[in-house]
C-alpha cells in the first residue's frame, strides 16, 4: 500500500509516551493477527476470519486500520497462495488444505496504528511452501537485525534481499514497507531489496525512536506481480507461492524492539 518516491520526506521520531501507546496498537495488532491465524482451518471462509479478527480489535478498544483505508473495504487482507498481498475477505474464499495464507491486519489505537502480518500453512503443504514460509519469516528477521541505531536504512533492505536469493527466491519490489505512527504509512519507504539509486530514503540514518512496518513479501519465481480486477489483490504475475511477514518495531538504543510480538 505504499509507492516510490526518490524524494526524502522527514522521519519523525516517538517521545515515550508516544511509545507507550504504539506498544499497547502493536500488542493488540498482534492479538489480531494471533485470533485470525487460528480461525483459519479448511473450510472456514476468509470473510468469516475476517470478521472474528475484528470483532477481537473493536473489544480491545481499537479500530481496525485498514477499514477504509483509501475504501478498503475489510480489516484484514487474505492472500491464498499466488496472492502476494491485500486478498479481500470474501464469502466466496474458503481456505482449504494445502494452502498457504497470509494475514495482514493493524489496529489503530489512542491515535497510533499497529500493522504485522504472518503466513500460514494450512494442514499439509508442500516441501516448497514449507520453505517459503521459513525464509521470508527468516527474511524479516534478518531485516529487523538490523534496524539499529546509526545503521542506514539500506541494510535492512540488503539483508532481507540477500537472505531471500540466496534461497533462490525474488522480492517483490513494486510493494514496500513503511515507517509507522499516527499514520499508517509514513515515511520512510522501506523497500525489501537495495538497487542503487532506486529510493532516497536508503540514506537513512536510524535514529531512536523510529518507528517502522518491516514486511518482506517474497516469490517462488519471479518478483513481479499484477492486480486482480477488484483493485487490490495482488497476485505473482507466473502464478508462484509467495509469503509475507511483517512486524511493527522501534529502533531503541538496545537495538530493534518488536512492538507486535507473536509468542
Ligand atoms: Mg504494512
Amino acid at each position: 500500500m505504499y509507492g516510490s518516491g526518490q524524494k526524502r520526506a522527514h522521519v519523525n521520531r516517538k517521545r515515550a509516551d508516544e511509545l507507550e501507546i504504539m506498544v499497547q496498537a502493536g500488542r493488540i495488532s498482534a492479538l489480531a493477527l494471533h485470533t485470525a491465524l487460528e480461525a483459519l482451518v479448511p473450510g472456514v471462509s476468509t470473510l468469516a476470519v475476517d470478521e472474528l479478527t475484528e470483532e477481537v480489535i473493536r473489544e480491545a478498544g481499537a479500530s481496525p486500520s485498514f477499514k477504509g483505508f483509501q475504501e478498503y473495504p475489510a480489516s484484514t487482507c487474505i492472500s491464498i497462495n499466488d496472492a502476494v498481498v491485500h486478498g479481500i475477505p470474501s464469502d466466496d474464499v474458503v481456505v482449504r488444505e494445502g494452502d498457504i495464507v497470509g494475514v495482514d491486519v493493524g489496529a489503530f489505537f489512542q491515535g497510533f496504528h499497529g500493522d504485522n502480518a504472518a503466513t500460514k500453512a494450512i494442514g499439509e503443504v508442500s516441501d516448497e511452501a514449507r520453505r517459503l514460509l521459513r525464509v521470508t519469516e527468516e527474511a524479516l528477521h534478518k531485516g529487523i537485525g538490523e534496524a539499529v541505531v546509526g545503521q542506514r536504512l539500506k541494510a535492512v533492505s540488503s539483508a532481507i534481499q540477500g537472505h531471500a536469493q540466496a534461497h533462490g527466491y525474488s522480492v517483490v519490489r513494486d510493494l514496500l514497507g513503511h515507517g509507522i505512527g499516527r499514520q499508517m504509512h509514513e515515511p520512510p519507504q522501506v523497500p525489501n531489496y537495495y538497487e542503487a539509486g532506486a529510493f532516497a530514503d536508503y540514506e537513512l540514518t536510524l535514529r531512536p525512536g523510529m518507528t517502522l512496518a518491516i514486511e518482506p513479501m517474497i516469490n517462488v519465481g519471479g518478483p513481479q506481480v499484477v492486480r486482480d480486477r477488484d483493485g487490490w489483490t495482488t497476485r505473482t504475475a507466473d502464478g508462484s507461492l509467495s509469503a509475507h511477514f511483517e512486524h511493527t518495531i522501534v529502533v531503541t538504543k538496545e537495538g530493534p524492539r518488536i512492538l507486535t510480538p507473536r509468542d
